[in-house]
C-alpha cells in the first residue's frame, strides 16, 4: 500500500518523488525501478545542457526553475549536511544560429524569450563572426545567445536529486511494473515482475521510453517512441573553452568538454526502437562534415569516444506530455516525450506532477498546454526553428 507509486527512477521520477515528499512529508511515496545502474535509461546518457532558448513559455519556465537550483547549488545540493559535490557547471551560455529561412522563427522565439525574462542577446552575422572567429558564418544571418545558460555534469546533478529524494523519505524498490489494475476511471494498483502488488491512491508514470506501453493499459495513446541519439567526444588542438553551447537548425549540438568538444547531430529521421548500436559511420560521414561546415580552425580533431542513448521522442510535436486524462484515468499521471529536453526540465516537471496529485491543478507554472488533451485534439504545441 502506498499513497503514490512512481514508475521509473530516472531524473523525472526522482524529481516527482522529491517534490511530493517536500510538499507532503507524511505521504508514502514508493518509487519502482528495475535497474539502478540506469544502463538503458536516458538519464545516464544526457549531455547536461540547460537552456532557456525555447518557443513555448512552459519550457522556458521549467529551465529557469532548474537554473535557480544551479544558482543555489551549494545549499540545494547539500544533503544531510554533506558538502555539495562539484557540478562542473559551465555558464558559457547557449547559442542558436540560423540562416535566412529560419530567421522569422528565431525572431519570434527571441521575443517570447525576452518576454519571459531570458537574458537573450540578438547577434547578427557580423557580431557572430567578430565574437566567435571559429564559427563559419557565411550561411548565417543571426544568432541568439542566452547568457544564463550552460551545461553541467548530469551524473552529479542526478546523484544529488536521487539522494535528496531518498533523504526526504521516498522509498525506492527494485522491481518492474508489469500491469495496472483499474476500475472505472481510477487506477487501483500496480503489479510487479516479482509477483507483488502495490495499491495506491495515485500512480505517476515516468518510465521514459516505456511510459507509452504503461499508459496504453488505461487507454492513453501516447505518440512517443525511443529514438537513438549519438554523442561523440573529440579532442581538439584548438582552445574552445570560451564557446557557448552552439546549436543549429540541422540538429548539430556542440559544447566544450574535457580536452575538446562533445558533439551530436540529432537524426530525427532515425526509425524508432530501442537501438543502442553505435553506427561507425555516424561520426565520419555525418557529424564531422557538419562540424567542419560550422566551425573552422578547430585544429586537429581526434575522436576519443562515442556513445548512444535514447530520446523519448514525441513524434507528434516534440514536446513533453504531462498530466492525467480527466474522466478516463483520473489518478494516473504521465510525464514523457521529453525529446531531448527532459534532464533540464525534470525538476519543474516533478513539481508540476506533485501539484496535480496534491491539488488537482497546477499551482505555480501552468503546464496544461502540455497535457494529453492536445494529442487528442491534434493541436501542435512544438518548438519552432532550432529544436
Ligand atoms: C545523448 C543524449 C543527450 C541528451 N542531452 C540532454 C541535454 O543536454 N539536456 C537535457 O535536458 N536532456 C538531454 N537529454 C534527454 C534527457 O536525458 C532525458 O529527457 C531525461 O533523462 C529523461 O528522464 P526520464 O526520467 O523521463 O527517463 P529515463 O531516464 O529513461 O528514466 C526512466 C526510468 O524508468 C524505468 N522504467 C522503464 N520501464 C519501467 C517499468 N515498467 N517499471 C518500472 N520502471 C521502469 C527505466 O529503467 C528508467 O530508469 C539527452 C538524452 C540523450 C540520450
Amino acid at each position: 500500500m502506498a499513497d503514490v507509486v512512481v514508475i521509473g527512477a530516472g531524473a523525472v521520477g526522482c524529481a516527482a518523488a522529491l517534490h511530493l515528499k517536500e510538499a507532503a512529508p507524511n505521504l508514502d511515496v514508493v518509487v519502482v525501478e528495475p535497474d539502478y545502474s540506469y544502463a538503458r535509461a536516458a538519464t545516464g546518457k544526457g549531455t547536461g545542457g540547460v537552456r532557456q532558448l525555447f518557443t513555448r513559455p512552459e519550457n522556458i519556465w521549467l529551465s529557469q526553475y532548474t537554473l535557480d537550483a544551479i544558482d543555489d547549488w551549494q545549499t540545494w545540493a547539500s544533503v544531510d549536511g554533506a558538502p555539495a559535490p562539484e557540478l562542473n557547471w559551465r555558464a558559457n551560455g547557449y547559442m542558436f544560429v540560423v540562416g535566412e529561412q529560419d530567421l522569422d522563427s528565431l525572431q519570434a522565439n527571441f521575443e517570447t524569450q525576452r518576454t519571459n525574462g531570458v537574458p537573450a542577446e540578438w547577434l547578427d552575422s557580423s557580431d557572430l563572426a567578430e565574437r566567435y572567429p571559429e564559427l563559419v558564418t557565411s550561411d548565417l544571418v543571426a544568432g541568439v545567445l542566452s547568457t544564463r545558460d550552460g551545461w553541467l555534469n548530469p551524473k552529479v546533478f542526478f546523484s544529488v536529486l536521487k539522494a535528496k529524494s531518498e533523504a526526504a523519505g521516498a522509498t525506492f524498490v527494485t522491481d518492474r511494473v508489469l500491469d495496472l489494475t483499474h476500475d472505472g476511471t481510477i487506477v487501483r494498483s500496480v503489479s510487479l515482475a516479482s509477483g507483488g502488488v502495490i495499491t495506491a491512491d495515485a500512480v505517476i508514470n515516468t518510465a521514459g521510453v516505456h511510459a507509452p506501453e504503461l499508459a496504453a493499459k488505461v487507454g492513453m495513446q501516447i505518440p512517443v517512441e525511443p529514438m537513438r541519439r549519438h554523442e561523440h567526444y573529440i579532442e581538439t588542438s584548438a582552445d574552445v573553452d570560451h564557446l557557448p553551447f552552439v546549436k543549429d537548425v540541422h540538429g548539430l549540438a556542440v559544447h566544450a568538454y574535457r580536452q575538446g568538444i562533445s558533439v551530436g547531430l540529432v537524426d530525427f529521421d532515425h526509425p524508432g526502437g530501442e537501438d543502442f548500436t553505435i553506427d561507425p559511420t555516424d561520426y565520419p560521414d555525418r557529424v564531422r562534415p557538419a562540424l567542419l561546415e560550422r566551425f573552422s580552425g578547430l585544429g586537429e580533431l581526434t575522436l576519443r569516444d562515442s556513445w548512444t542513448g535514447l530520446y523519448d521522442q514525441n513524434r507528434f510535436d516534440g514536446n513533453m506530455i504531462i498530466g492525467n486524462w480527466p474522466g478516463h484515468a483520473d489518478n494516473f499521471y504521465v510525464a514523457c516525450g521529453f525529446s531531448g529536453h527532459g534532464f533540464m526540465h525534470a525538476l519543474g516537471v516533478g513539481r508540476g506532477l506533485t501539484e496535480l496529485v496534491l491539488h488537482g491543478s497546477y499551482q505555480t507554472f501552468d503546464l496544461s498546454a502540455m497535457g494529453y488533451q492536445r494529442i487528442l485534439d491534434g493541436h501542435f504545441y512544438g518548438e519552432e526553428g532550432v529544436r
